[in-house]
């Protein structure tokens, strides 16, 4: 161990929120009071709607009260039942999105390098009942989208992505909320672009999206219709008027988190034991988030090691993605969830490590990070 490094004065996290410019923000705020209209789908709600279809370059999408709502909501839109094949390294909210819509999750295994599903194996899950395959863009990075549609096609399956990591990735050029038959994005503060709280679907066709705009609103189609069992998925204003200001901000915090993946990646690059992030050719990453794998036997630590010794240096990482979905008390007795059936993911799940990735943190910071971390081999 290095004695030569003090801990950080302050806590560093794993994320900071972008902010909203007060004044601009104020403005929003008093027009919204003046209007009186605080939810409804008022000028806020529409306006954000319209600058993000731009932005994330998809033919429609629906704002949400959170992203896990959204996905609830987009089962619910394409009358999924049965069983759907999902990856079991993800944030909770992604399979029990199914668990509330009665659908039986089925974990399949994930690709080493991504982390992704593993395209390849998700044939040889489906069953009679499989309506649906709902896959994670796992820290921004596109899944195998051309071969998912392609199976997809050949049984009937719907498409679900879970973008929640995705705000801005792109596959050569294009929008990632363009594959598959819904694509989730979330804007929960510790997203890259957020509402504080908040979510959204972006939709192939518009017939799609209008009924999931009336799903959103409990269904009512006017004052004398209400036509489905709905919910209440509504953006509010006040979270729409955040959004609008926060919205110019994420290219240039792309760009200073471009500057600290650059650092990370140069000042680790050989360390034995520690793996970087997979950057695929021809796309463009959201960077949600900055994991890297710790390899126990390389590295001489193990992962858990890592980040406990890591807050005594006042440093909080997380470990992204561990516990498995698979392995929570509701859904490990499921045959899928077997550790048996997801080698990969129960590996993977004990060396990643997710460290502190905002704009704001500066690369003296970043190096400080690192060194503390390299003279833990020791
Ligand atoms: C954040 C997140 C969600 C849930 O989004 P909320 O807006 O917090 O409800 C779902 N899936 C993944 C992978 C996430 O990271």
């Amino acid at each position: 161990m290095k004695r030569n490094i003090k801990p950080f004065d302050r806590p560093v996290y794993v994320t900071r929120p972008i902010l909203p410019d007060i004044k601009e923000f104020s403005k929003r705020l008093k027009a919204i009071c003046d209007s009186r209209l605080f939810t409804n789908i008022g000028a806020q709600h529409v306006l954000l709607e319209k600058e993000l279809v731009r932005t994330l370059g998809v033919p429609n999408l629906s704002l949400f009260n959170n992203g896990t709502i959204a996905l609830i909501a987009a089962c619910q839109s394409l009358r999924l039942s049965g069983e759907a094949i999902t990856t079991p390294f993800t944030f909770p909210a992604t399979t029990h999105v199914l668990a509330w819509n009665n659908i039986k999750p089925v974990f399949c295994d994930i690709d080493p390098l991504t982390m992704n599903i593993d395209a390849n194996k998700i044939e040889s899950m489906i069953t009679p009942n499989t309506t649906a395959i709902l896959a994670v863009h796992v820290f921004g990075t596109p899944c195998n989208v051309s071969k998912i549609r392609q199976i997809a096609d050949r049984y009937g399956l719907k498409v679900i992505y879970d973008a929640a990591h995705a705000f801005g990735s792109e596959i050569n050029g294009k929008g990632i909320g363009n594959y598959g038959d819904i694509s989730m994005f979330s804007f929960h503060a510790t997203k890259l672009f957020h509402t504080a709280e908040g979510g959204a679907l972006a939709v192939k066709t518009k017939r799609l999206k209008q009924r999931i705009d009336l799903i959103k609103n409990h269904g009512i189609k006017n004052e004398d219709q209400v036509v489905m069992p709905g919910i209440n998925g509504k953006m509010s204003e006040l979270q729409a008027a955040l959004g609008l200001v926060i919205l110019p901000y994420i290219d240039e915090e792309q760009k200073k988190r471009q500057r600290i993946a650059i650092a990370y990646g140069s000042l680790f690059k050989d360390v034995e034991g520690i793996k970087l992030p997979y950057m695929a050719k021809g796309v463009k990453n959201s960077l949600q988030y900055y994991v890297i794998r710790i390899d126990k036997n390389a590295f001489g630590k193990s992962r858990d090691f890592v980040h406990e010794r890591l807050k005594r240096f006042n440093v909080f990482t997380r470990k992204y993605f561990h516990p498995l979905c698979s392995d929570y008390s509701c859904y490990k007795e499921l045959p899928s969830a077997s550790p048996s059936n997801l080698n990969v993911a129960q590996k993977i799940s004990k060396e990643v490590l997710s460290l502190p990735f905002y704009g704001d943190l500066s690369l003296d910071d970043v190096e400080r990070i690192c060194s503390i971390i390299k003279g833990m081999r020791d």
